[in-house]
């Protein structure tokens, strides 16, 4: 199926790792022009290294080291973009990482940490890509959300709270910004990335391989499809709500978790 976005234009914050990357990979597959950012330039090189690797056309990939959170540098982002393409058809805010800790051991630096984290990742890229969007055709914005943000975990209360206000942030955008940029959302369950290697590394046991971690993890969470997602399966709704394919989806939210939330 043509999704439509051969030669079109996709930015993908925190595009060097786990789900961003599967997005930016899946974007160069379909003929797409990338411009991918995370904060870590070796992370970046190293994807480039990896997708060039995989024989995709990375002459259609232009990355820059940038945290969402530094409005100059977002700014930064935006006029390279400016000047590498004139426009830019998809926004993919998918940067962040998660924040573990209850009521009692969170302090107000970790709220507004966090509250900072998931909200300016989403506002900062959203503002200043505004111009470039609406130069084009078919404008759209995804913005990668949790599955915490209707169903909260008392082990991430904070991080939880966040990710509620991000999907009614969504929404509002989705009616202010219409009808020339479609803004949409996904929901994520436990997705196997950097993030969760991370953890792998901090809370295995001794000698347990990583796929006998992460299987153990899915039974404890009861995920319905029995397993961790994989990033290129997030990566593909992200790909499909970013495109002219989706043309009449605005101000929806899909659930990309398995099975496991517990809402109708
Ligand atoms: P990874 O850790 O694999 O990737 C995160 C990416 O974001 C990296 O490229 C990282 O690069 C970048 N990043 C982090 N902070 C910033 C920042 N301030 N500015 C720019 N780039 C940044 O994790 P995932 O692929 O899992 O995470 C993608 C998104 O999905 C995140 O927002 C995460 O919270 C969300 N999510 C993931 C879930 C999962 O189970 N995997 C579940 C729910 C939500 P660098 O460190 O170099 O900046």
């Amino acid at each position: 199926m043509d999704l439509h976005i051969r030669d079109r234009v996709a930015v993908v914050t925190g595009g060097s790792s786990g789900i961003g990357l599967a997005t930016v990979r899946h974007f160069l597959a379909e003929g797409a022009q990338v411009l991918s950012c995370a904060r870590d330039p070796g992370g970046l090189e190293r994807s480039v290294a990896l997708l060039a690797d995989e024989g995709l056309d990375i002459d259609r990939l232009v990355v820059q080291p940038c945290d969402v959170l530094d409005e100059p540098a977002v700014t930064a982002l935006a006029r390279l973009a400016h000047n590498r393409f004139g426009r830019v058809d998809m926004l993919v805010n998918n940067a962040g990482q998660a924040r573990v800790s209850s009521f009692v051991t969170t302090s107000d630096a970790d709220w507004e940490a966090e509250l900072n984290l998931k909200f300016f990742s989403v506002i900062r890229p959203t503002r200043a890509f505004l111009p470039l969007l609406r130069v084009s055709d078919a404008a759209s914005i995804v913005i990668v959300n949790s599955l915490l943000a209707r169903q909260p975990e008392p082990h991430m209360v904070c991080t939880s709270a966040a990710r509620a206000g991000v999907q009614n942030l969504a929404k509002s955008l989705s009616v202010e910004l219409a009808p020339d940029i479609r803004v949409n959302s996904i929901l994520l369950g436990t997705v196997n990335s950097g993030q969760w290697e991370r953890r792998y590394a901090e809370r295995a046991r001794p000698g347990q391989s990583m796929t006998a971690w992460l299987a153990e993890l899915a039974g404890e969470k009861r995920i319905p499809l029995g397993r961790m997602g994989e990033p290129n399966e997030p990566a593909a709704a992200i790909l499909f709500l970013s495109s002219p394919l989706s043309s009449f989806t605005t101000g929806a939210t899909l659930e990309i978790a398995g099975g496991v939330s517990r809402f109708a």
